[in-house]
C-alpha cells in the first residue's frame, strides 16, 4: 500500500479560482488509484521540512498576496524550497505561485518585486490582464505516442518568460499562457509544474494528475512501476466540451 504526503503552501493567501480543486483532485485520484493522501497546509510563520511531503502545491494570488508572502518565501522557506526542488521534489505552482518561483514580478505600475529564484523565469506584468479559456498542447503528457489537449482558465497581469534550463509546459492552441508573444504556456524544470491554468487545472485533465501522482510514487518508492488506468469518461467529456466551445469545434 502506498502513500502520498501533500503540502498545500499559502492556502490562506495563494487559492484564486478554486485553485485548492488541484488538492481534491490529487487526493481523489490517489484514493481511485488505492492510494493514501494526507494534506497539511502550511503558511507564514509556520516550519517547513521539505522531507515530510511528496507534492508540494502553490496556487495563484494576486500582486497584493504575493507582497504579504514574499518575505516568508524568500527569507524563511526559500531555501528549504529550492533544495527540495534540486532533490527532485514534485511541485505543481499555479499563476501567482508560479511567478514566486521565479526571479522577479515587475508589476505594470512599475514595481519590482523580488521572488525565490528557485527558476530561471522572470515576469512583467501588463496592463492588459490575460483573462480567459485556454487550450494547450502538452507532449510531455502523452496519450500513448500523442501529445495531450490540456484545458484551463487564465486570468493574469503578468508574462512570464523561460531562462535557461526551463522547457514549457505545452504550446498554446487558444488563449494566451506565458505571454501571449512566444506560444508557451507553464514551465517545468525537474520535477516543477507550473501553469497559468486555473479552472482548477487538474480535475479536467487527468492525465497530467496522473502524471505528477506518479513522479511523486516514483521519488517514494523505488518498486513503484505504474498507475492502472481509470475511467475518465466524465473528465474527458468536461475537456472535450470545453475544447468544443473554445475551439469552435462540432
Ligand atoms: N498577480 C499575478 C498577475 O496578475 C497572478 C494572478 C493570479 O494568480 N491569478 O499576473
Amino acid at each position: 500500500m502506498y502513500d502520498l504526503n501533500i503540502c498545500h503552501l499559502y492556502p490562506d493567501l495563494l487559492n484564486t479560482y478554486g485553485d485548492r480543486g488541484n488538492i481534491l483532485a490529487l487526493q481523489k485520484r490517489a484514493q481511485w488509484h488505492s492510494i493514501d493522501t494526507l494534506v497539511t497546509n502550511v503558511t507564514i510563520g509556520d516550519s517547513f521540512d521539505s522531507s515530510l511531503y511528496d507534492i508540494i502545491f502553490l496556487g495563484g494570488g494576486q500582486d497584493y498576496e504575493q507582497e504579504i508572502i514574499q518575505s516568508d518565501v524568500l527569507n524563511q522557506k526559500g531555501t528549504e524550497i529550492k533544495a527540495a526542488i534540486e532533490g527532485m521534489k514534485v511541485f505543481l505552482c499555479i499563476c501567482g505561485g508560479y511567478q514566486l518561483m521565479g526571479k522577479y514580478y515587475k508589476t505594470w505600475d512599475g514595481k519590482e518585486i523580488e521572488f525565490l529564484g528557485a527558476l530561471d523565469l522572470w515576469t512583467v506584468g501588463g496592463k492588459e490582464r490575460m483573462i480567459g479559456n485556454i487550450v494547450f498542447e502538452s507532449d510531455i503528457i502523452k496519450a500513448g505516442d500523442n501529445p495531450v489537449r490540456i484545458v484551463g482558465f487564465e486570468n493574469h497581469s503578468g508574462r512570464t518568460y523561460l531562462g535557461q534550463g526551463i522547457k514549457p509546459l505545452g504550446r498554446v492552441i487558444s488563449g494566451n499562457g506565458n505571454n501571449g508573444e512566444d506560444g508557451f504556456e507553464g514551465a517545468v524544470y525537474k520535477n516543477v509544474y507550473c501553469s497559468y491554468s486555473h479552472g482548477s487545472l487538474l480535475p479536467k485533465n487527468p492525465l497530467l494528475t496522473d502524471h505528477l501522482l506518479s513522479l511523486a510514487l516514483k521519488q517514494k518508492y523505488p518498486d513503484f512501476e505504474a498507475l492502472g488506468v481509470l475511467d475518465d469518461t466524465f473528465e474527458d467529456a468536461a475537456r472535450s466540451s470545453v475544447m468544443q466551445r473554445i475551439l469552435k469545434t462540432p
